[in-house]
């Protein structure tokens, strides 16, 4: 027990210090498409020179460590109860080490809890598997890119938006038009095309746990993640809203069963700090890694 909160301490240190290399790839890229000199390519730099910083301090990306949502991965039967007190402890743990600000705030009062824990915090999902050993991810997700995030019902008249791709696809790229680069762009859309609205968030955010360069296996959904990440980046809100070539570093989508009576398009919206890590134990064995099981379409 003292063990496992002691890897979930590191978990946590790595994925609010540690820029997923994937991301931190696709903001390079992103770099290279801007012009020098302008506040996009500058706005590109800092955030460059802020993840080198931070890694190598092993300090927060970001002041604002974010809402906690772990995946964990354990045999069919074995007790949760010694998991989350393990997941709690290393939270409060990794806020004294100083890897995560505290941030948590009781809603009313505003009184912060001062260790990260709270009603409903962090978020923790148990998943049966078939191997002996256990697998988690967790995902940080800051408040501001969280505010970003929006839900529609199709049809949508404003929108001029119905029931199919080509609707889904205007919901996608008004989200992205309403954001105009709050929440910290380049950011990623996470999206869950059905569902209720609850299924539909969940479903959203869990897209943030696959690699920005991974192809959607729906051929549907690959077209979709494809051409609205390129028409986003051809909108000009750029970095930070500054204007640019890069609003949006991703598009990852998943398509949920619905009722005849409803169509939900949910957006989660994630900024360039997708923060996630993953570590597998499997007896005295641990692999810290950047793979996550959660979210894979
Ligand atoms: S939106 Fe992201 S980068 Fe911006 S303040 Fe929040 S956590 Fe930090």
């Amino acid at each position: 027990m003292k063990n496992l909160q002691e890897t979930f301490t590191e978990l946590l240190r790595r994925a609010a210090t540690d820029l997923p290399a994937d991301v931190e790839s696709a903001i390079e890229r992103a770099l290279r498409e801007e012009r020098r000199g302008t506040a996009a390519h500058s706005a590109l730099t800092i955030v460059l020179q802020n993840t080198a910083a931070a890694r190598e301090a092993s300090a927060p990306l970001c002041q604002d460590t974010g809402t906690h949502t772990w995946y964990v991965y354990l045999p069919d039967g074995h007790p949760t109860e010694e998991i989350r007190k393990a997941i709690r402890g290393a939270t409060a743990q990794a806020t004294r080490k100083s890897y995560l600000r505290p941030n948590q705030m009781e809603s009313l009062s505003g009184v912060n809890s001062g260790d990260n824990l709270g009603a409903g915090h962090p978020v923790i999902h148990f998943v049966p598997w078939k191997k002996p050993g256990l697998h988690a991810d967790v995902l940080l997700k800051g408040g501001g890119c969280e505010n970003c995030s929006t839900q529609y019902s199709l049809p949508d008249q404003r929108l001029g938006a119905g029931r199919d791709l080509a609707g889904v696809r205007a919901c996608l790229l008004d989200a992205v038009h309403r954001a105009q680069g709050r929440g910290c762009a380049p950011g990623i859309l996470g999206v869950a095309v059905g569902g209720d609205r609850a299924v539909g968030y969940r479903a959203a955010k869990e897209q943030f746990f696959r690699p920005l360069h991974d192809v959607n296996p729906d051929p549907q959904l690959a077209g979709l993640e494809a051409d609205v990440l390129s028409c986003a980046n051809r909108l000009g809100v750029g970095p930070m809203g500054f204007g640019g070539r890069t609003t949006l570093l991703g598009v990852k989508a998943t398509r949920l069963h619905r009722l005849p009576a409803s169509f939900f398009v949910t957006v989660a919206y994630m900024c360039w700090a997708c923060r996630r890590a993953s570590v597998t134990v499997a007896g005295k064995d641990v692999r810290f890694s950047q793979t996550a099981l959660a979210g894979r379409p």
